[in-house]
């Protein structure tokens, strides 16, 4: 009788089943250095089919499987536990983009095609996968689906589900669920595909999907402006909505602290704003129409905002790279956070109305209670989401820092942001890292009914056991 390994090998070829230490140990940690797991071995399937057969195997022999794209994401979803008990399903051998449909403006591809290719591929034929986020060079389009990633274009495109119109999922039991209709409407009873969308590898695994495309705008004007405040700052989000209203398609915040630190570790993104004023806003218009439209646009708009005294400064990027390098400031704040050391993330989401509110008292709570402490606040303020992040008092040693004060500073962020009526995760999901919050945020009736899905879905537990749910 051949054990488990043997037999995974007969699926996938012995080449495609890592069981030496060396070739095992880049899967084992995520990007954010927080969570080393062990493994039985990682597998590395071709198709669909071998990952039913895996799955079939896994379910016969109860080991846990942890589905795993490019590994960026932030809570720990797709590393395994300690126990070694478990295999790592690594999609990226299954990369292919079978097709782009430009009657439908669809692209369809398989779940380990890399986003920053689909980005690529769907641009040659002259459209735009709006799907964008600081890791595009590494993640897949399965993890971002299975995160619902959000990132930079949500505010006129919508999360990684609004851009899904068809699935292909392997089940826990290894069958194959064909959803691949690409289809703007389809009102067949319960919505499977949103069932899997964000379910973090934890209800079936994602190996194709169906995404929508549009047209590639002609022309994209890109500004930084200066505002002193968050009231102001939504002020101007709301000035943009109006006058741009669908050509408004990125609305970025970031802090002063959280440009200093990009300037300390990136010096050559030095914020190009006079004297790094409280609050950067990154504004980017796309047109459809031609750049003289949108560029006159924006000026009114930076005119109207001026004259109102929601900006205190602005510079528009004259030339593609200039936009290209107000972008690269924006997204070096994580690596740049990466480089300082061990922080503490709370990717958060508040109602606008209650932004002001939030982060004026959980500024004041947060510097009382842990003096010197550095927060690194920015994010997609369009959406209301906001990366508020804390790094240590300077000189302290961050992992002791953490240890000692983790819990006291994550119940604090996350008290506050019940009272305002948010969400503890906007778009890195729940993952291992905030399983035990998850509870107590969502209320004991959509917890019991998440674990009913869960247990009618994975009654064994054999997909990602103990992430977002624990049954
Ligand atoms: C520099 C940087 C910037 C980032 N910016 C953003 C941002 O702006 N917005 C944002 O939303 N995220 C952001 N992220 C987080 C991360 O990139 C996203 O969560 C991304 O969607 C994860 O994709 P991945 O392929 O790396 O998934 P992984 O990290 O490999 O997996 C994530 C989860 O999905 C599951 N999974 C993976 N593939 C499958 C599959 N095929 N089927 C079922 N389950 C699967 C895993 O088990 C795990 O639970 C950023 C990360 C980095 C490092």
């Amino acid at each position: 009788m051949q054990g488990p390994i043997e037999q995974f090998s007969a699926i996938l070829g012995k080449q495609y089943v890592l069981i030496e230490d060396q070739d095992k140990a880049p899967y084992l940690t995520d990007w954010r250095k927080r969570f080393t797991g062990k493994a039985l071995a990682v597998l590395l399937p071709k198709s669909t089919e071998e990952v039913a057969s895996i799955v079939k195997l896994c379910s016969a022999n109860n080991i846990g499987i942890v589905p795993q794209g490019g590994h960026t994401g932030f809570c720990g979803g797709a590393t395994p536990d300690n126990s070694g008990k478990q295999v790592i399903l690594n999609l990226k051998r299954m990369n292919q983009i079978y097709e782009i449909d430009s009657a439908n403006q669809t692209i369809t591809l398989e779940a380990g095609c890399i986003l920053q290719a689909v980005q690529e591929k769907a641009a040659a034929q002259d459209f735009l996968f709006p799907l964008s986020l600081g890791a595009e060079g590494s993640c897949m389009i399965g993890g971002n689906l299975a995160t619902n990633a959000g990132g930079t274009n949500v505010l006129r495109y919508g999360n990684t589900r609004d851009l899904c119109l068809g699935l292909e999922v392997v089940t826990a039991q290894g069958e194959i669920w064909n959803g691949m209709k690409g289809l703007r409407k389809d009102n067949t009873g319960y919505d499977l595909r949103d069932l899997f969308i964000g379910s973090e590898g934890t209800l079936g695994i994602i190996t194709a999907a169906v995404m929508k495309l549009y047209p590639l705008p002609s022309s994209q004007w890109t500004t930084l402006v200066a505002t002193d405040n968050i009231a102001s700052t939504i002020a101007l989000l709301n000035l943009f909505q109006k006058r741009a209203t669908a050509l408004l398609t990125g609305f970025e915040m970031m802090t002063q602290e959280s440009l200093a630190l990009n300037e300390k570790h990136f010096p050559q993104m030095a914020n190009p704003l006079k004297g790094n004023p409280p609050y950067t806003v990154l504004i980017e218009l796309s047109d459809h129409e031609s750049e003289e439209h949108v560029r006159k646009l924006l000026e009114r708009i930076l005119e109207e905002a001026f004259e109102a005294k929601l900006i205190s400064d602005a510079v528009i990027a004259s030339n593609l790279s200039q936009a290209n390098a107000f972008w690269h400031m924006r997204e070096h704040i994580t690596l740049a956070q990466a480089e300082e050391g061990a922080n503490l993330k709370h990717d958060i989401t508040i109602p606008l109305s209650f932004l002001d509110r939030f982060i004026r008292e959980t500024d004041a709570l947060m510097r009382q209670q842990f003096p010197g402490i550095r927060i690194i606040n920015f994010g997609h303020l369009g959406d209301g989401n906001l990366h508020y992040n804390i790094a240590p008092p300077l000189g302290s040693d961050p992992k002791a820092f953490n240890l000692a004060h983790e819990k006291a500073i994550h119940d604090l962020v996350y008290g506050q942001v019940e009272r305002c009526q948010g969400s503890i995760s906007a778009e890195h999901g729940v993952g291992q890292l905030k399983l035990d919050d998850l509870r107590a945020h969502k209320g004991e009736v959509a917890h019991e009914l998440m674990k009913t899905l869960k247990r009618a879905l994975d009654p064994q537990n054999i997909l990602n056991p103990r992430k977002v749910v624990s049954i």
